[in-house]
């Protein structure tokens, strides 16, 4: 579905991503781990279209998607829940629900919140309540909500667990299972390498911008060097 390969993003004189290759295929929940400044966010902006590779190539479906603009992308089925969530906080749930949903025809729009709402009955009960004053573990629901209403074949996270407490963590991971499970191909970047791995098929680890090691996720959650790196010994 997703095939990165061999790209290299710059910022400015700092090479931030250097020779990256990794694949998503369809249904799969495949996760980018690594620690703080490793190159992972920068790695989802790439993808979609935020930043732009020097080599390589991108392609989605089949297609060259290297100079799609990042609008016509979610229209192409990628959609991406950026860190820190960022909902539009004044607005209300149902109301930002809607804004993710604006590629989309307009008859799609209630079947589509339905489907959201059994998701998240968290955010049925709160549908007409600001999103500024939502916790942080509904606001990530709420972002996560606002992304699938576009209908999306591959759904990018970039650390959904930042910030939350354990038990809403564990809530979050649950939820991008049962995601799994119905179907969505999921592109999974996350710190908290634990639990990233122990929810995904495939892993690649990067380290200052490299991708030095990539496996089956209880490979990797078994790895010694992976161990001592990234789940505390
Ligand atoms: P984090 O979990 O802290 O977000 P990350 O793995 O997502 O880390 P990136 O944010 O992709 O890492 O950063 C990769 C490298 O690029 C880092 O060295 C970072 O300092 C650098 N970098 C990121 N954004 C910029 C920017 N706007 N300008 C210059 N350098 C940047």
């Amino acid at each position: 579905m997703l095939k990165v390969n061999n790209i290299n993003v710059y910022y400015g004189a700092i090479h931030a991503i250097k020779d990256v290759s990794f694949e998503v295929n369809d249904g799969e929940i495949v996760t980018l781990i690594g620690a703080n400044g490793a190159g992972k966010s920068t790695t989802l902006q790439t993808i979609s279209g935020l930043l732009r590779s020097r080599t390589g190539s991108i392609e989605f479906m089949g297609k060259d998607i290297g100079s799609v603009p990042p609008d016509k992308l979610v229209a192409h089925g990628l959609a991406q829940v950026p860190e820190g969530r960022r909902v539009f906080l004044q607005m209300t749930v149902e109301e930002n629900l809607e804004m993710g949903a604006f590629t989309q025809p307009a008859s799609t729009i209630a079947p589509n919140m339905e489907k959201v709402y059994a998701q998240f009955p968290r955010l049925k009960e709160r549908r007409r309540q600001v999103a500024g004053t939502l916790s942080g573990g509904e606001q990530q629901m709420l972002a996560m909500g606002r992304a699938l209403m576009s209908n999306p074949k591959l759904l990018m996270l970039d650390e959904p667990s930042m910030g939350l407490a354990p038990i809403l963590v564990e809530q979050i991971f649950d939820i991008i299972k049962q995601l799994h499970q119905a179907g969505t191909t999921i592109l999974l970047v996350e710190q908290n390498a634990q639990m990233a791995l122990s929810v995904a098929d495939r892993g690649y680890v990067l380290e200052t911008g490299r991708v030095t090691l990539s496996g089956p996720g209880k490979e990797l959650l078994a790895d010694e060097a992976v161990k001592k790196a990234y789940l505390g010994g």
